[in-house]
């Protein structure tokens, strides 16, 4: 296979990373036809509708979709077409924890991966390029390979390439227009250089060319475990530390400012929360105990099962907080959960914090109010009742119930809990929360974005991550 320039993309998989990507690669490759294919039915209409209800909420995406999508950019169930179609196919399917099983919650689950990949081998009636973009443990692409080879047709050659995705939830659209990086991991073989080359080329349209970091296929793998791993565990360092401020009086911004000052780290990924969430932190790190682990390596899977350790550890410490300050009981008053989403800007509530935290509630019965600007009910209910599974979901929606506004959901509670560092929470009008609370009123600030002084001000008794101050 020389290199080929790639005319037509198929996506397999139209989720938070295909979908982004691929109407990315569609605006700025306007030659390429791109077409993203799911089973999910109902997703695929929303990609496609009239209206733009997009089945994810990202900043700037509606922007790109409506540019390209009926010129360029296609969405589709039908996955066998798509494949047949394309030179270039991504698998960019989930890879979730394993639930049941060998490896039960650690391992990746690539079931999804690798019915994409034999459907590639059933269907194709040409040789391609596949290209793994979901993250994957190392080594799989040569599973992919060994799959392929065995069920495809034999004039049907193909090369596999890894190319992990970088984009973070909430900025994926900036981060894909001016990536840090794209990473590609080919066989370091000629038809692999090809294949690489070929792929290159596309990215090329619009990332500079210093910017496409060309490896081999397992460092490619790893390096994206990699990433995720030590971003979590910055996290996970700060909020150790931030416990340690709490408990000494020291200020947690003040140490993260002091130590990312130190060119050698830098200010970034240094702010304490309630802990982490998102659908890859765990389960990436997860994934990489569970490699070192039949790598027969348990001090590198012990040092990184500490990195999760300590989220769970935060997002407990914080729940216990509230019981502590709420004068040690919850039982029958009122919490208003502000933020469901694991993070800012997205709709987003895989892991995410918000949900321990209102089961933990829910256990110690207190009646949560819930607001999130973006994440759907239908959503919270699930999650809930998923994080719950022997609470009968009339008990659940009898202490839940979810506001269409934070002041809406404030009133008439004992404490406002910030969950999700949503810009609107720190623009609310807390004299009119606090009017309407119950006194003494409490804030329980999990992602420092509140002016704590100026709420005391008004009255309210504060608590920060981080922070040591007594009430
Ligand atoms: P997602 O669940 O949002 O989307 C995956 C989609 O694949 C689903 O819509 C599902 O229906 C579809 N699918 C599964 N099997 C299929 C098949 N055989 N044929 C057709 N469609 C199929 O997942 P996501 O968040 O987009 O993540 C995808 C991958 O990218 C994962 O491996 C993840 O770890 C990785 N990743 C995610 C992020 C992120 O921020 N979400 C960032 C970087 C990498």
């Amino acid at each position: 296979m020389a290199p080929v320039q790639v005319k037509k993309i198929c996506c397999i998989g139209a989720g938070y990373v295909g979908g982004p990507t691929c109407a990315v690669i569609a605006l700025k490759c306007p030659d390429i036809i791109v077409t993203i294919v799911d089973l999910n039915q109902a997703r695929i209409d929303a990609w496609n509708s009239k209206d733009f209800s997009l089945p994810i909420y990202e900043p700037g995406l509606e922007d790109v979709v409506r540019q390209a999508r009926g010129r360029n950019l296609f969405f589709s169930s039908d996955v066998d077409k798509g494949i047949r179609e394309a030179d270039l196919i991504f698998v960019s399917v989930n890879t979730p924890t394993k639930k049941n099983g060998v490896g039960a919650g650690f391992a990746a689950d690539l079931n999804y991966v690798e019915l994409a990949t034999r459907r590639i081998a059933a269907v194709a009636e040409s040789s391609k390029i596949v290209v793994e973009k979901s993250t994957v443990p190392c080594r799989t692409a040569e599973s992919m390979r060994t799959i392929l080879e065995a069920n495809s047709k034999p004039n049907c050659k193909f090369q596999i390439l890894s190319n992990p995705e970088f984009l973070a939830e909430g900025t994926a659209i900036d981060d894909l227009f001016s990536p840090d990086r794209v990473l590609i991991g080919s066989l370091q073989t000629p038809e692999g250089k090809d294949a690489c080359a070929s792929l290159a080329e596309v990215y090329a349209h619009w990332v500079p060319r210093e910017r496409i970091l060309t490896v081999g296929l397992w460092s490619s793998e790893l390096s994206k475990l990699a990433a995720n791993a030590m971003l979590a565990q910055r996290i996970s360092s700060i909020n150790a530390l931030s416990a340690i401020c709490e408990a000494t009086g020291a200020n947690i911004d003040e140490v993260a400012h002091a130590v990312g000052r130190d060119s050698r780290m830098g200010p970034k990924f240094l702010k304490a929360s309630v802990g982490f969430g998102g659908s890859c932190f765990q389960k990436d790190i997860l994934n990489l105990v569970y490699l070192s682990e039949s790598l027969h390596l348990p001090e590198v899977a012990a040092y990184w099962r500490q990195v999760v350790d300590m989220n769970e550890y935060q997002k407990r410490r914080f729940s216990k907080r509230v019981v502590d300050t709420l004068f040690n009981t919850i039982t029958g008053k009122r919490i208003a959960v502000l933020g469901f989403a694991f993070k800012a800007d997205t709709g987003d509530t895989r892991e995410s914090a918000a949900i321990t935290l209102v089961k933990d509630f829910v256990a110690e019965r207190a009646l949560v109010s819930l607001y999130d600007p973006k994440v759907p009910h239908d959503q919270i209910w699930l999650d809930l009742a998923e994080a719950m599974p022997v609470t009968p979901s009339a008990t659940i929606q009898k202490q839940v119930q979810i506001y269409g506004s934070a002041l809406e959901a404030c009133k008439n509670a004992e404490a406002v809990v910030i969950a999700t560092e949503w810009k609107e929470f720190k623009e609310i009008d807390w004299e009119t929360v606090y009017a309407g609370m119950n006194k003494p009123a409490f804030v329980f600030d999990g992602r420092m974005i509140v002016d704590a002084e100026k709420l005391r001000d008004i009255g309210f008794k504060v608590t920060v991550i981080g922070r040591g101050e007594r009430l």
